[in-house]
């Protein structure tokens, strides 16, 4: 299996070479689909149809062949079960593999984060290969479920572009270590994340993401959104986001992080007892 070295870091695709729609793939919805994931590909395909760019969201279902020409690739959470299928059949031929190295992106959740590095487990808890897009190998750890919201600051490099303090919500019980050919997408403030000890949250390799925030993430955080597509499209122009802003308070402020801090860095707060 092929390990990934890449910049860690989200390019900016330098323009769109065609005008054909962007194509984003909704991988194994059945299988890789928990709290709302799906929503991610929609939350795209919506972002760029305000900017008057064509999208086509493309189902990828179980037992079909995983087509390697889209433009970005969505996987969301899952249970073990679904969660070592899903593995099994997109590692078949390496479409992923295939999509990324013609400069596709890829947006992976909880599950969908664990699969694409070098191992995790199965659902008898034995070590399997993993997809080989993130230097990240998952394992059981020894900490209890994570389940709550995920507060984290963005790697150095996202945060100069522009990204604001993540939020997420989190349900996982398996830990993600980073191995050295990749960056966080963010340090943890609130919540477990990757939960390997180093307060990392998530990974970006080149335009693979991945995090362990549901919410859905791009609702969450629309401007990730958009570096995502960005690192496909080339620079778009903002948006106006005043009910993701609002969503965004909210949930900050569930974990004390006060509705002002919505695009601003987080002020640090007490360890919550
Ligand atoms: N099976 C994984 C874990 O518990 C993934 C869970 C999820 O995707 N929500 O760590």
């Amino acid at each position: 299996m092929a390990e990934a070295r890449r910049t860690p870091e989200l390019p900016v695709a330098a323009g769109r070479v065609t005008e054909s729609a962007i194509r984003i793939a909704v991988v194994h919805p059945e299988l890789l689909g928990t709290y709302g994931d799906g929503g991610n590909a929609v939350i795209l395909a919506r972002r760029l149809e305000w900017r008057q760019i064509a999208s086509e969201l493309v189902e990828v279902h179980p037992g079909a062949p995983v087509p390697d020409s889209c433009d970005v690739y969505c996987l969301g959470g899952g249970e073990d079960k679904p969660q070592a299928r899903a593995a099994a059949e997109l590692s078949h031929g390496q479409p992923l593999a295939r999509a990324v190295e013609a400069g596709a992106a890829v947006l992976a959740v909880c599950a969908g984060f664990q699969i694409l590095g070098r191992s995790f487990l199965g659902a008898d808890g034995t070590p399997r290969d993993g997809l080989g897009l993130i230097d990240a190998v998952t394992d059981r750890g020894r900490g209890r479920r994570a389940v709550g919201e995920v507060v984290s600051t963005p790697t150095a490099a996202l945060g100069a572009r522009g990204l604001p303090t993540l939020t997420g919500y989190e349900n996982h019980r398996w830990v993600t270590t980073l191995g050295p050919g990749v960056t966080p997408l963010g340090q943890v403030v609130s919540g477990v994340g990757n939960g390997a000890g180093d307060r990392s949250e998530g990974a970006v390799s080149g335009r693979v993401v991945g995090t362990y925030m549901h919410g859905p993430v791009m609702a969450r955080n629309p401007i990730l959104a958009d570096l995502i597509l960005e690192s496909v499209v080339g620079p778009l122009d903002p948006i106006e986001d005043a009910e993701a802003n609002a969503l965004r308070a909210e949930r900050l402020a569930a974990v004390g992080a006060g509705g002002g801090a919505r695009w601003g860095p987080l002020r640090r707060w007490g360890r919550r007892r």
